[in-house]
């Protein structure tokens, strides 16, 4: 039995022209630090749903990346939080969306799977799941980020003189994870902070379940990052495992098409990290670049930015 782990910390969200040798080692490092959490479980013969939640948490913990700490603001200067975990063993799954407080908001989605007959949560009861499941809170001194704050300013004064950015990828970011564990399940989890200023309540596509999150042994397992209205409207993850599923089409073909071809043309900047039941990986993006990451039983590690 083999094992297969790949995670991604967000697509686009640094032009190469503004990408120093500096940042990139950092980045790098971030990813590296990541997948080094997941395989250590993978390896030790457990389970990928443990896997994908300490890959996940090790990103959230992570400042450079849009999710927990460093999460980005929204139009009201505040962080709203989005999280999703799903076991493709037996489609369990746990959302949470909009929150604020628990440092890891992946552990949050987990208990809301684990603890509650519910998929998706939202509000103050959502933080009471997370509470009670004893996870550690954080005030927002350890989540704000000044590089964040100063991107809602920028995209604020762009939106008051009427401009759009240039480059629909540089407001966003999302980290997740997907992996393959020996016992031949599969697991996706997803945490991300949103688009930089969203709406207050906006929910995006990583605790949707089919759109930026999805796993099912019988197919694949996916995370997204990206536009996420596009990747919602497009039901990106699961069209992923539908065409698995009813055309036959391998895990890089169907990958490509979604993120390649439907999100591309229509406005759904952005990428995905993919698994499937035989551990081969896929991570195609259709922007300048997505931080991701994979390991396999047996090789070294990989980490990349741009192609
Ligand atoms: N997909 C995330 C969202 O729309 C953002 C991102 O991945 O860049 O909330």
């Amino acid at each position: 039995m083999t094992y297969s782990l790949a995670i991604h910390g967000g697509a686009g969200t640094i032009l190469k022209s503004s990408m120093t040798p500096e940042k990139e080692a950092s980045y790098h490092a971030g990813l590296a630090k990541a997948l080094e959490a997941g395989e250590t479980i993978l390896k030790a013969g457990g389970s990928a749903m443990d896997a994908v939640v300490a890959a996940v948490c090790a990103l959230e913990d992570d400042p450079q990346f849009n999710a927990g700490r460093g999460s980005v603001f929204t139009a009201e200067g505040k962080q709203e939080m989005d999280a999703a975990v799903m076991d493709g063993k037996d489609r369990s799954a746990g959302t949470v969306a909009g929150i604020f407080g628990p440092r890891n908001p992946v552990k949050a989605a987990r208990a809301v799977m684990e603890n509650t007959s519910h998929v998706t949560l939202i509000g103050p009861n959502a933080l009471q799941v997370a509470k009670d499941a004893g996870l550690e809170f954080e005030t927002s001194d350890y989540f704000f980020t000044q590089q964040r704050w100063d991107s809602l300013q920028e995209t604020l004064e762009m939106r008051a003189r009427g401009e759009q950015s240039t480059d629909p990828a540089r407001r966003h970011g999302t980290v997740g994870a997907v992996a393959l564990d020996e016992h031949g399940n599969l697991a996706a989890a997803t945490s991300t902070g949103g688009m930089t200023a969203k709406a207050a309540g906006r929910v995006g596509d990583s605790p949707i379940i089919g759109a930026g999150t999805y796993a099912d042994n019988d197919t694949c397992a996916v995370s997204g990052t990206g536009h996420g209205e596009v990747f919602i409207r497009w039901t990106a993850a699961s069209d992923i495992a539908a065409r698995m599923r009813y055309a036959g089409q391998s895990l890089e073909e169907a990958a490509d098409v979604v993120v390649m071809k439907n999100l591309a043309e229509n406005d759904g900047s952005g990428g995905v990290v993919a698994v499937d039941a035989k551990g081969n990986i896929s991570m195609p993006f259709n922007c300048e670049g997505m931080y991701r990451g994979s390991v396999k039983k047996g090789e070294e590690p990989f980490t990349a930015i741009y192609r």
